[in-house]
C-alpha cells in the first residue's frame, strides 16, 4: 500500500497498519489532529481510502447524522455531507431488530446521475458504533456497484465531559474492487465528506433554535455584539448584518452565513460569532429528529374522548369536595356568560352544559402558540460583557410597567396556596400526568409560584430563570420542548436540576388585558399538547383569572 501526500510521518505509519481486508476491524488511529487525513492505495483496478476526523458533540447528534431512520432527516444529512453532488435519496427498508437498513440515493457526476443502492449494518461496541456499507448490485451502466465502506465511530477518552458532549473519532474506510471510474469518484467523495461533519452538526444545532424574526425584533445597538467594535451603517446593508439568532446588529467579520437544509428546503441564515459559541453550550443529547417538530399543537388521536377526563374528574369529586363544587359553579358561569340563569339554576348544576362546555374545542388552526412559526419576535437578551456569555438576561415586554401595575393591584399573599387554584392544578394533572402544573405570578424581579399540585414548588424564584417571562413577550401560549437545547433556556438552574424537557404555558389576563400570571405545566419528558388539552388549559386559565381577579374571594372552609 502506498500512502500519498501525507506530511505527518507518524500518521502515515499508523494508517499503514489499517487493514482494509476486514472493514469492520476497528481502527488503531489515535492521532489528535482535528482535521481530515486521507490515505489511499492503488492496486490495479482497486482503490482503498481511509479518512478520519475528531468531533465534539453529543452521541445523539452523531447518530442522527449517521444512523437516522427518518426519511427527510436522511436526505438532509446527505445534503449536508455531499452538497450538490447528492441529488435525492430514500430509505427503502429498515429492520431495527437485525440492525440493518437498505437505502437508495442518487448522485450527480458531471452530466450523468448515478444510483446507488446499499445496505447499512449497525454494530454497537463498548465505545461507539460501527456502520458497514455494502453495495447491492444493479444495472452496471447506471449504478454505483463496486463500493464497500465502513464508518467506525469511537468515543475518545476525555478528562471532562463538557456539557454532556463527548469527543468522537470518526474513521471512514472504503474500497472499490473492480469498480468503474465513477465508483472511485464516489469513494473519494465519501472519504472527503467527513470534512463536512462539524459543519453539519453545527447547522443542526442552529435548526433546533427558535430563530429571530428580524422584521419584528427591533434592536438599536451601534456596536457589534460579538466583538464590541462600532458598526457604521454604510458597512453592509442593514438587514444583512444582523444575526438570525440573537437578532442584534453585527459587524462583517463576526457574521457567518450558513445554508441549512430544513424541512425539505434550503434556508440561509447569518449567525454571529457570539451565538456560534453559545450554541455549543446547549445540551442536544435528547434532541432527535422526532422532537424538533414538536413545537405546535397536535390533533387528538382518533377515538380519544377529548375533554371527557376533566368532566369525569369534576363529576366524581363534586359531591365530597366543596372546592371542586365551587369550581364547577365558576366553570358554568364561564360557559354561560350571556345566560340569565338564576343562582338556583346554577346551584342545581346542569351536567349537560358542563359537559358541552368542557368537550367543545376550537379547530386546530385556532390553537395559537407563539413558537409554532419557529420565529421569535424579540431579541435574546445579551449579557453586558463577553465573559458572561453564560449569563441569561430576561427580555421585557413593551408594556412591562403597566403590566406590573396591574399585578401590584392583586393581593399575592392571599393567593399563595389558594385552595381553588391548587385544585385547578390538580385537575390539570389528572389529565396530563405531568411532573407539575403551576400558577406563576411574575412580579418585578421575581416570580412567585402561588399554586401547584406539588406544594414543594410554591416559593419565590429569580425572574432571570423563568421561561414564563418569555411567554409574556408574545402574550400567546408558549410551548417549549427540550429547553436544555435552547440558547435562551439551557442554563436555567430549574432546567438543569429538575431536568425539565417540556414546558407549556397559557397566559392569565387581568380585566384590562394585562398578563398577570402564567398557568403552566412542566415535565421531565418531551410531551405533546393536543387540541383538547390546549383547549382545556385555556378554559381553566379563564377560571384561574376569575379567581385571581376576584376582589372578594369566598374563603372556603378547610373541610
Ligand atoms: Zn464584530
Ligand atoms: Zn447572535
Amino acid at each position: 500500500m502506498n500512502e500519498l501526500d501525507l506530511s505527518d510521518n507518524n500518521l502515515i505509519a499508523q494508517l499503514n497498519q489499517v487493514t482494509f481486508s476486514d472493514l469492520i476491524d476497528t481502527c488503531s488511529i489515535q492521532a489528535d489532529l482535528n482535521k481530515l487525513v486521507l490515505a489511499q492505495s492503488r492496486q490495479q483496478s482497486q482503490l482503498e481510502l481511509a479518512s478520519y476526523i475528531n468531533v465534539n458533540c453529543s452521541y445523539t447528534e452523531l447518530l442522527t447524522l449517521f444512523q437516522t431512520h427518518d426519511g427527510s432527516q436522511y436526505i438532509a444529512n446527505l445534503k449536508e455531507l455531499y452538497g450538490s453532488a447528492f441529488v435525492r435519496g430514500n430509505i427503502i427498508h429498515t429492520d431495527l431488530q437485525r440492525q440493518l437498513s437498505i437505502r437508495q440515493s442518487t448522485f450527480r457526476s458531471i452530466l450523468k446521475t448515478y444510483q446507488w443502492i446499499y445496505m447499512e449494518n449497525y454494530r454497537y461496541t463498548t465505545d461507539g458504533i460501527i456502520i458497514t456499507i455494502n453495495t447491492i448490485n444493479g444495472d452496471p451502466t447506471q449504478m454505483l456497484n463496486g463500493i464497500t465502506a465502513a464508518y467506525i465511530i469511537k468515543i475518545l477518552p476525555t478528562e471532562e465531559n463538557l456539557r454532556r458532549n463527548l469527543n468522537f473519532n470518526i474513521m471512514f474506510k472504503g474500497k472499490v474492487i473492480n469498480g468503474s471510474r465513477i465508483d472511485k469518484k464516489q469513494l473519494k467523495l465519501m472519504a472527503n465528506s467527513l470534512n463536512n461533519v462539524p459543519l453539519a452538526i453545527t447547522n443542526r444545532q442552529i435548526i433546533v433554535q427558535h430563530k429571530a424574526c428580524l422584521t419584528k425584533c427591533s434592536v438599536n445597538n451601534n456596536y457589534c455584539v460579538s466583538c464590541i467594535k462600532p458598526i457604521f451603517c454604510y458597512q453592509l446593508p442593514y438587514f444583512k448584518s444582523r444575526c438570525g439568532l440573537c437578532a442584534y446588529n453585527i459587524c462583517k467579520s463576526c457574521s457567518h452565513p450558513r445554508t441549512l437544509y430544513n424541512k425539505d428546503k434550503y434556508e440561509t441564515i447569518i449567525v454571529c460569532s457570539r451565538c456560534l459559541v453559545r450554541l455549543k453550550y446547549c445540551n442536544y443529547s435528547n434532541v432527535d429528529e422526532s422532537t424538533v417538530t414538536h413545537r405546535s399543537i397536535m390533533l387528538d388521536d382518533e377515538g380519544h374522548d377529548a375533554g371527557q377526563s376533566v368532566y369525569t374528574y369534576l363529576i366524581d369529586h363534586m359531591e365530597d369536595n366543596p372546592c371542586v363544587k365551587a369550581l364547577v359553579k365558576k366553570i358554568l358561569k364561564l360557559g354561560n356568560e350571556d345566560s340569565t340563569s338564576t343562582r338556583e339554576q346554577i346551584d342545581t348544576i346542569d351536567r349537560n352544559t358542563l359537559k358541552e362546555y368542557l368537550t367543545s374545542h376550537p379547530p386546530l388552526e385556532d390553537c395559537n402558540v407563539s413558537t409554532a412559526s419557529g420565529l421569535r419576535s424579540y431579541p435574546i437578551g445579551l449579557p453586558p460583557t463577553l465573559r458572561e456569555l453564560d449569563r441569561m438576561i430576561t427580555p421585557k415586554p413593551h408594556n412591562e410597567e403597566d403590566r406590573l401595575n396591574a399585578v401590584k393591584k392583586l393581593n399575592i399573599a392571599n393567593l399563595i396556596r389558594n385552595k381553588e387554584l391548587m385544585q385547578i392544578c390538580e385537575i390539570v394533572n389528572a389529565e396530563l400526568q405531568n411532573l407539575s402544573t403551576l400558577i406563576v405570578m411574575i412580579i418585578n424581579t421575581q416570580m412567585c409560584v402561588v399554586a401547584s399540585n406539588d406544594p414543594s414548588f410554591i416559593q419565590f424564584y429569580d425572574k432571570d430563570e423563568s421561561i414564563c417571562q418569555h411567554m409574556l413577550m408574545d402574550g400567546k401560549p408558549l410551548l417549549v420542548t427540550n429547553p436544555e437545547a435552547d440558547m435562551k433556556f439551557y442554563n436555567f438552574p430549574s432546567i438543569r436540576t429538575l431536568d425539565i424537557k417540556f414546558y407549556f404555558s397559557v397566559p392569565v389576563f387581568s380585566p384590562d388585558n394585562y398578563i398577570i400570571a402564567s398557568f403552566c405545566t412542566i415535565d421531565t419528558s418531551v410531551k405533546r399538547i393536543t387540541v383538547s388539552q390546549y383547549s382545556m388549559m385555556r378554559k381553566l386559565s379563564e377560571l384561574v383569572a376569575m379567581i385571581i381577579n376576584d376582589p372578594n374571594p369566598v374563603v372556603l372552609s378547610q373541610n
